[in-house]
C-alpha cells in the first residue's frame, strides 16, 4: 500500500499483523497465566507508538510500558485506556499527573516519597529491584525495607508491582543470568504482601528462560520481529516476522562514463561504463552514512550503495538502466530477496534495536493489517 499524501517515495511500511502474531505466538509458548506487557516505549521502537500499543492490545497484551512519563501521557491523551508502566524512573512531580491518568510508574528510592502531596488518586508503582544490570533499582534488602517501610505509611500508594531487568538474558553463557533471578527471588521474599505483578523477563528471557516468566513478560524488540541477539535468533523457539519495511523509489538514472565520480569526497570511481540510480533518501531519514556498500532491492536484485551518502539522497550502482519510478526496497521483501533489519546492524556494527529506532520523523510510517 502506497501512502498519497505523501510528494517523496520514501516510507516505512508498518504490517501490524505481523506484531500481532509475534505476540500470538509468544503467548502460546508461555504459560497461559502469563500476561504479556508490549513495551512500545521510543516510539514503539521507531514503529509508532499509538498503532503498535492498539494492536498489541487487540493480540491479548495486558498493559504497555514505556521509558519516560511523557511517552505514557502521549498515549492517554490519544485515548488508550490500558494500563500504562513506566519503567525510567520518574520525578516526584509527576506523581500527581501520574495518579489522575492512572499511569504505573516505577520506585526504587524511599526519598522519592519525600515531597509528594496526598494523591488525588491511588498512585500505582512498581518497584524495581536492581539484580545486577546496574542501572536503576533497588540494590540491598535493607534499602528495600526501608522503602517498603516509607511506603506502608502511604495510603495513596499501591504496589501493584515489583520487577529486575537481565543483562545478559540473550547470551549462551546463562551465569549472569541465573545470580540474576536468584537475587531477584531473594528480594521477593521481603515483600509482606505478594504484589499483583511480578515480572523480569525481556525478549530474550521470555523466548529462552521459561524460569524467569513470573506473572508476566515484557516483550519489546521481538514482538516487532526482531530477534534480541543472533544467539536467541539461533535457537527460536517460533519464528519471528519483521514488521517494518523501508521502500522508496528510483528518482534519477543515468550512465556514467568511465573515471566519472560520485557523491562528496569523490571517493568513488566508474570503473567502466555504469548506470547508476538516484534514491531519495539519505542519513537525515537514518539512512546512515555507514551504509555505503549495503545493498538494495531493485527489480528483485541486489544493487550497491556507492560512494559517500549524502543527507537527503544516495546513489546505486545498477546492473543495466531501470525506469524512473522504480521500485526500490531498502529494508525488506522483494522477489525471492530479503534485507533484514539485522543485516542493517551488522553493516553498521550495531544491534538491530538501533535500525528503526534512528529512522527520523522524516520518513512516514504507513501501516497494513
Ligand atoms: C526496553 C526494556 C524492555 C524490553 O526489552 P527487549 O529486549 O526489547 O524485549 C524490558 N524491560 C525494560 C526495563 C526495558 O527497559
Amino acid at each position: 500500500m502506497q501512502p498519497t499524501n505523501f510528494y517523496r517515495p520514501t516510507y516505512a511500511e508498518i504490517d501490524l499483523n505481523q506484531i500481532k502474531m509475534n505476540i500470538l505466538n509468544l503467548k502460546k509458548h508461555i504459560h497461559h497465566c502469563v500476561q504479556v506487557i508490549a513495551v512500545v516505549k521510543a516510539n514503539g521502537y521507531g514503529h509508532g507508538d499509538l498503532e503498535v500499543s492498539k494492536a498489541a492490545l487487540e493480540a491479548g497484551a495486558s498493559m504497555l510500558a514505556v521509558a519516560t512519563p511523557d511517552e505514557a501521557i502521549r498515549l492517554r491523551l490519544l485515548g488508550i485506556e490500558s494500563p500504562i508502566l513506566v519503567l525510567g524512573a520518574s520525578p516526584p512531580a509527576f506523581a500527581v499527573i501520574a495518579s489522575e491518568h492512572d499511569i504505573t510508574i516505577t520506585v526504587f528510592q524511599k526519598d522519592w516519597f519525600l515531597h509528594i502531596p496526598t494523591l488525588p488518586k491511588k498512585l500505582k508503582i512498581h518497584i524495581k529491584i536492581d539484580t545486577g544490570m546496574g542501572r536503576l533499582g533497588v540494590t540491598t534488602e535493607s534499602e528495600l525495607s526501608l522503602l517498603l517501610q516509607t511506603i506502608r505509611q502511604r495510603p495513596d500508594v499501591l504496589i501493584d508491582g515489583v520487577f529486575t531487568h537481565f543483562a545478559t538474558a540473550d547470551e549462551e553463557n546463562a551465569g549472569q543470568f541465573k545470580r540474576q533471578l536468584a537475587k531477584f527471588k531473594t528480594f521477593l521474599q521481603l515483600f509482606p504482601e505478594r504484589p499483583r505483578c511480578i515480572h523480569a523477563a525481556n525478549s530474550a528471557a521470555s523466548l529462552m528462560h521459561k524460569d524467569s516468566l513470573f506473572d508476566a513478560v515484557r516483550f519489546g524488540i521481538s514482538m516487532y520481529g526482531l530477534s534480541p541477539s543472533a544467539y536467541v535468533r539461533d535457537e527460536l523457539p517460533f519464528q519471528l516476522g519483521q514488521a517494518l519495511s523501508l521502500y522508496t523509489e528510483v528518482v534519477n538514472v543515468k550512465q556514467l562514463t568511465e573515471e566519472s565520480t560520485i557523491s562528496y569526497g569523490a571517493t568513488y570511481t566508474a570503473e567502466k561504463d555504469e548506470w547508476i540510480a538516484t534514491l531519495p533518501i539519505g542519513y537525515a531519514d537514518g539512512m546512515l552514512r555507514g551504509l555505503s556498500g549495503q545493498e538494495v532491492l531493485i527489480q528483485g536484485k541486489r544493487m550497491p550503495i556507492i560512494g559517500r551518502i549524502c543527507m537527503d539522497q544516495c546513489m546505486v550502482r545498477l546492473d543495466g538502466q531501470v525506469p524512473i519510478g522504480e521500485p526500490v526496497v531498502l529494508i525488506g521483501r522483494q522477489g525471492s530477496e530479503l534485507i533484514s533489519i539485522e543485516e542493517w546492524a551488522q553493516k553498521l556494527q550495531t544491534i538491530s534495536y538501533e535500525i528503526p529506532c534512528v529512522l527520523t520523523n522524516r520518513v512516514p510510517r504507513v501501516y497494513t493489517s
